[in-house]
């Protein structure tokens, strides 16, 4: 207690009104802050200097006096706090604001409708967005007050469908090298992060899923419309046990020692390590703390970790229990990255949602994914993901053992009607990342077409809501229905019957929505 010596009263009664006046401050402006903006920080300054100059009220003179100087000192402490609350509150006022004005309507005439859950289009139909939602959707012409500012597209024909989603991204891992990730300036990263959001964005991407990596910056700069990019669902930093994938520590930073300074993957927020039900508890609750919409953990080993054989079962059930207990007591699921059965099955006796990837599977596992309604979120890694390796390394034959099983887990998805969700994982590949789309319509090697695309949109925004009320986009996405949110895209043909339109969307995507906000129109 520094502030209380030397012990004469003088000197602790300023001590006391500065605290008080401190914690004052403090509570008015993050009351000011949550609700009034700058005009109510305005008045934070008012109300904290009028309240130190009235506490002298209905004392004696000679204490007044006597404490003159400290209620002078208490009421700065209180002026510099409300200040910095008003500069703090103007701050977020002037970047939450940044969106142009923008028509309030959108009316998109003759258009085609893929819907994200029937495998036909429309015939011809118009649709009315007003704000971020789907108003209307007819086959007859929708009447405009062409006063309001309602903007026409013509559609000629061509196709509305609902913007893509991919189930597994890595918004903060599809630029930088390995290297970089683990040496770099978060400034950078996150720089090089929201440039490539914007490219998600205009390949049509309209939302990701966010399965590890320190996003939550990126998140909130986009929704509050600073950067250009797609709705993300983020579970923030992995989870992991020693040594196991997502463990990138050199071996001579073991052993670690419990309370040592974090490792530099750990700093970043992109990958925590925990080896006990309580760790795991620990760094569930610090995501969900961060905003968190579900919680991934590695359940057995994987292909680019350094030192995880493929065959590894991580977590105990003990250790995955507590993961799941921590994320419903919040509300919300944890999905985990499992190949192999042994990993896949534990998994689901602690009580996980979903299963990431499932390369290595076989047909009792796939039984009880379905028994227990469990998710499958999966994808056919390209090969050019394993020459990323050097020829003869570990780590490209665990790819190859890996991408060796996509067939016969795609065949046990569908022969078990699992629910499946379609996600890329791209990582560390600028290169991979344009060819998003073509990522997706590789799947027309297992299902149709239109099966394909559905998986894309309305299924995995199935997914999407086991985020509870964790969801940071509430309303309905993946869909082109009246009420739902309007992300949507008007392609140049028909990708039912032509599915490799979404493989080049620079020119095929001829207008993308996001929220009700044209983010790209070519017409
Ligand atoms: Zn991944």
């Amino acid at each position: 207690m520094p502030l209380i010596t030397p012990p004469d009263a003088v000197a602790r009664g300023a001590a006391v009104r500065q605290d008080r006046a401190s914690a004052r401050a403090s509570a008015l402006a993050i009351a000011v802050c949550s609700s009034e903006g700058p005009v109510g920080a305005h008045a934070v300054a008012a109300v904290a200097g009028h309240r130190e100059e009235g506490l002298g009220v209905g004392r004696s003179r000679s204490t007044r006096r006597r404490h003159n100087q400290p209620i002078a000192e208490g009421s700065m402490v209180a002026r510099t706090l409300a200040s910095l609350a008003a500069a703090l509150c103007l701050a977020g006022t002037a970047f939450a604001q940044p969106r142009p004005a923008e028509p309030s309507a959108v009316l998109l005439e003759n258009v085609r409708i893929f819907d994200g859950k029937s495998g036909s289009l429309s015939a011809s139909t118009n649709v009315l967005v007003r704000g971020n939602t789907i108003e209307r959707i007819s086959k007859d012409p929708i009447p405009i007050n062409a006063d309001a500012g309602t903007r026409t597209i013509a559609g000629g024909g061509r196709t509305l469908m609902p913007g893509l989603i991919d189930m597994h991204w890595h918004a903060m891992l599809v630029r930088p090298t390995v290297a970089a990730m683990l040496t770099a300036d978060s400034g950078y990263l996150n720089l090089m992060a929201g440039a490539e959001a914007t490219d998600t964005l205009m390949r049509g991407f309209t939302t990701v899923r966010d399965v590890g990596g320190p996003v939550f910056a990126l998140k909130r700069a986009i929704d509050e419309g600073i950067v250009v990019g797609p709705r993300i669902y983020p579970s923030g930093a992995i989870v992991t046990v020693t040594s196991g994938h997502g463990d990138f520590r050199l071996p001579i930073e073991v052993p670690r020692t419990i309370g040592a300074p974090q490792t530099r993957q750990e700093q970043l927020g992109a990958a925590m390590i925990a080896d006990s039900p309580d760790e795991v508890r620990v760094r569930v609750r610090e995501q969900l703390m961060l905003g968190a919409t579900h919680i991934k953990l590695t359940a057995g080993g994987g292909v680019a970790s350094p030192h995880s054989p493929l065959d590894a079962s991580t977590f105990t059930e003990a250790e995955l229990r507590a993961a799941v207990e921590a994320a419903e007591n919040w509300g919300t699921y944890v999905t985990v990255h499992a190949y192999t059965p042994v990993s896949i099955r534990r998994a689901i006796a602690a009580g996980v949602k979903c299963i990431e990837h499932g390369h290595l599977m076989d047909g009792q596992t796939a039984e009880l994914l379905a028994a227990n309604g469990t998710w499958l979120s999966t994808q056919a890694f390209p090969d050019e993901l394993a020459e990323a390796f050097p020829p003869g390394s570990l780590e490209r034959m665990k790819a190859r053992l890996v991408f060796a099983g996509t067939d016969r887990t795609f065949e046990l998805a569908k022969k078990h009607r699992l629910k499946t969700a379609f996600g890329t994982d791209i990582l560390f590949s600028p290169q991979l990342a344009r060819r998003h789309g073509t990522l997706l319509a590789k799947l027309v090697r297992w299902y149709t077409p239109a099966e394909t695309l559905i998986m894309a949109t309305g299924t995995n925004a199935e997914l999407l809501q086991l985020s509870g009320k964790r969801n940071p986009y509430p309303g309905k996405l993946g869909v082109v229905e009246e009420g739902a949110l309007a992300d949507l895209l008007l392609v140049d043909g028909d990708p039912i019957a032509d599915i490799t339109l979404i493989e080049n969307p620079a020119r095929n995507f001829v207008v993308i929505m996001k929220d009700g906000r044209i983010h790209k129109n070519s017409l």
